[in-house]
């Protein structure tokens, strides 16, 4: 019986073909500016977004607070969903990275609109904090993958023109909206000033992620990335994996959303499921019934070679991602069939 780990896509382990392209790689000491293949993963990120330049960092997590790291001084404030990672999921970065203040947004899964983008900058007075940054997550991670609407986001822009406020994007699993929608990478390029991606999640890559701006924004974030300690040296092997990353996964991310989509079918089938999450890209967020508890549910599917967690009150999350193979995934969705309570 295989045994199959859906607690996060970061968990995929390099394939054959891309460990090759990285014991392939050229590589230098990119302290120095001087990594040939770290400096083609930046190039071509950047051309793929229609952007200036991109900056290559050892995790999603630096990219963000890099970016709002350079957007903002201490004493402003960022404003974000309830949901996002950015406060969630990153230590309190905001507070102890850039000092700054979060205005949280009450969304739909981590979705919220213009208006309110407007109904919550702060005045010009001294006992307010300082406005200065929307910080936007596609997909939406704690939302159940969910996809926002491009038409809002470029209101979101339009209001943060009209209030000189800066606009990041998280885009750690953007690939997975991208794939999704009519949208290309061009049409983000265009509207964000920063935008973070992850090689890690879906795309396979086994470190690295990309902040993505302006000549200006990537100057700043060199100097912040070496502050927080993410220069890294003959980081050329693990760009080689991104570009291989690039190239080749993006378009098989579909798998991982019909597939997620198979099983929130066959979730909304099971008596001991109350609700699903409508399952828009490769998470599926599902609840059991009050009377079953979450450590209860994990034990009985981990009985079954089944790897998931829990992310809240009865609430049960799957990732699907690229090392579910074809005979892992018809296991998994006959596990899921039989499991009775
Ligand atoms: C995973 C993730 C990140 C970054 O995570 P790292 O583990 O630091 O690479 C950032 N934002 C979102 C939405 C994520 O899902």
């Amino acid at each position: 019986m295989n045994s199959i780990d859906l607690r996060s896509d970061t968990l995929t382990k390099p394939s054959p073909e891309m460990l090759d392209a990285m014991m392939k790689a050229k590589v230098g000491d990119d302290v120095f500016g001087e990594d040939e293949t770290v400096n083609m993963l930046q190039q071509k990120a950047a051309e793929l977004f229609g952007m200036e330049a991109a900056l290559f960092c050892p995790s999603g997590t630096m990219t963000n607070q890099i970016a709002i790291k350079i957007h903002t001084q201490a004493g402003d404030e960022v404003m974000c969903d309830k949901l996002s990672h950015i406060y969630l999921f990153e230590g309190g970065g905001i507070a102890a990275n850039s000092g700054a203040s979060v205005r949280l947004l009450d969304g739909n899964l981590g979705r919220f609109s213009s208006s309110q983008v407007l109904e919550n900058i702060n005045k010009d007075d001294a006992h307010f904090p300082r406005t200065k940054l929307v910080s936007i997550e596609n997909t939406v991670n704690r939302g159940g993958g969910s996809i926002w609407d491009f038409e809002e986001i470029k209101k979101i822009k339009a209001s943060c023109i009209s209030t000189n406020l800066s606009l990041h994007l998280d885009g750690a699993r953007l690939f997975n909206a991208l794939v999704e929608t009519k949208e290309t990478t061009t049409d983000y390029g265009k509207i964000f000033d920063t935008i973070s991606i992850c090689l890690s999640k879906g795309l396979g890559a086994p470190v690295g992620s990309l902040l993505l701006g302006n000549q200006q924004h990537i100057y700043k974030a060199k100097r912040v990335r070496k502050i927080f300690g993410g220069g890294m040296r003959q980081a050329g092997y693990l760009a080689a994996a991104g570009i291989f990353a690039l190239d080749n996964n993006i378009s098989r991310l579909k798998i991982d959303h019909v597939r997620a989509k198979e099983i929130e079918k066959i979730l909304l089938q099971k008596n001991f499921v109350s609700e699903v999450f409508q399952v828009q890209t490769n998470i599926v967020i599902f609840k059991v019934n009050e009377t079953i508890s979450t450590e209860i549910f994990l034990k009985k599917l981990s009985a079954q070679n089944i790897k998931a967690v829990s992310i809240g009150k009865n609430l049960i999350r799957f990732v699907l991602h690229l090392d579910v193979s074809e005979e892992m995934f018809e296991q998994l969705k006959t596990t899921i069939s039989e499991i009775n309570f």
